[in-house]
């Protein structure tokens, strides 16, 4: 069977070779190969012994995921969306701030948890993505972003909040955040790779001790019976249990806080109450918020707070000494903000004809 090579973390890979007979020192040269250089030509691989590229061209593949299209929002914000085969398509947003360039990536197609306000979940749950899917998203897209005039790496920081549950698609999230942590590979620091997550707790125990970065946790609601209803995960996991999984998280965590992000749902999640209810429940948990003004969807039943509730909820969240922050918006005009990434390629092309995107780079 060929081997996808994007498959492969350096463990992997020095097996691989192993396999084939060959020095371990070889995983060292096909990560910088593959993904420090982007290259997925073996023939290209001038420092590896003829024979070897072509062994390795027999027996294995350098398979990303196949671009489909690549659009350019008002705000700079870009959107690449990636067939994963059999109809599914993942989505990518890049998002790129003066400081820093994020590349926003899906772990799965769909997803199983159904979170009431999320348009991911609505589709349902397809299938989970392979490490080179994963991975591969970052692979295509440092390729096609290349490198700032600088010569550093446009894409500075990662967060895996696309498409899915990170923590439903562990293993294969695991193999690819130690591909974008190792130097041979991304060499990218576990405080500029986030993972968010609904709270799957035993999962956030295994990312502790497998491979801790940083940790996002999608809040959303001050107490069992609110988050009961907006996160259905909350009924295996309550809120009592996931901030003690989020305390366990920090004694390894490569930064100091957990941030809490906290969807504005008009009249269901921000009043004052709610704010003054959230303080009490994280009181024991270092942490900073990001609010998220809840972006809407077809259907979705639910409208964004008003920008002035916003401001009022951060306040007494920032009076109380808690770092908030309220995120921008952006990349709407191209259906690229938070929870607005729904993958069938049938209805994204549909949507594609429909919007006029800036700016469509693929066409
Ligand atoms: N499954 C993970 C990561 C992907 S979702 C999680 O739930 O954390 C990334 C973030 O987008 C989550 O905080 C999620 O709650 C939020 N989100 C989902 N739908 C949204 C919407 N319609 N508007 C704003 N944020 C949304
Ligand atoms: Fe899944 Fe996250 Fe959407 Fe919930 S918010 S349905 S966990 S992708």
């Amino acid at each position: 069977m060929t081997v996808n090579l994007l498959d492969l973390d350096a463990t992997g890979l020095t097996e691989f070779f192993a396999q084939l007979g060959e020095k371990p020192f070889r995983a060292k040269q096909l990560l910088r190969w593959l993904h420090h250089f982007g290259e997925a030509d073996f023939s290209r691989m001038t420092d590896v012994a003829k024979t070897l590229r072509e062994k390795l061209a027999a027996v294995s593949c350098v398979t990303p995921p196949t671009l489909i299209s690549d659009r350019l929002s008002e705000d700079g914000t870009r959107k690449f969306l990636f067939d994963v085969g059999r109809g599914n398509a993942v989505e990518t947003v890049f998002i790129p701030e003066d400081q820093r360039g994020t590349l926003c990536i899906s772990t799965q197609a769909g997803c199983a948890l159904d979170c009431a306000f999320c348009s991911t979940g609505k589709q349902g749950f397809n299938r989970n993505l392979t490490v080179a899917e994963i991975i591969g998203q970052l692979w295509q897209v440092n390729k096609t972003l290349d490198f700032d005039p600088k010569g550093e790496r446009i894409i500075s920081n990662v967060v895996l909040m696309g498409m899915g549950e990170p923590l439903a698609n562990l293993d294969n999230v695991v193999v690819a955040l130690r591909l974008m942590l190792d130097d041979n590979a991304y060499g990218l620091s576990r405080r500029r790779v986030t993972l968010s997550t609904s709270g799957i707790v035993p999962a956030m125990d295994r990312l502790r001790e497998q491979c801790p970065v940083a940790l996002a946790v999608s809040l959303h609601a001050s107490n069992d019976a609110l988050r009961d209803r907006l996160v259905p995960i909350n009924r295996k996991y309550p809120l009592e249990e996931l901030m003690a999984a989020c305390r366990r998280y920090l004694t390894a965590a490569p930064r100091d806080f957990v941030t809490f992000e906290y969807v504005m749902l008009d009249g269901v999640n921000d009043r004052d109450a709610d704010a003054r209810e959230l303080l009490r429940l994280t009181r024991d948990v270092p942490c900073k918020f990001n609010l998220i003004p809840f972006n809407p969807f077809p259907k979705s039943g639910f409208r964004s707070s008003k920008p002035e509730r916003v401001r009022r909820f951060a306040e007494i969240l920032i009076a109380a000494g808690i770092v908030t922050t309220t995120r921008k918006t952006r990349g709407d005009d191209i259906d690229a903000a938070c929870g607005q990434l729904a993958g069938q390629i049938l209805d994204r092309s549909r949507r594609i004809l429909k919007s006029s995107p800036i700016l469509d780079l693929t066409q």
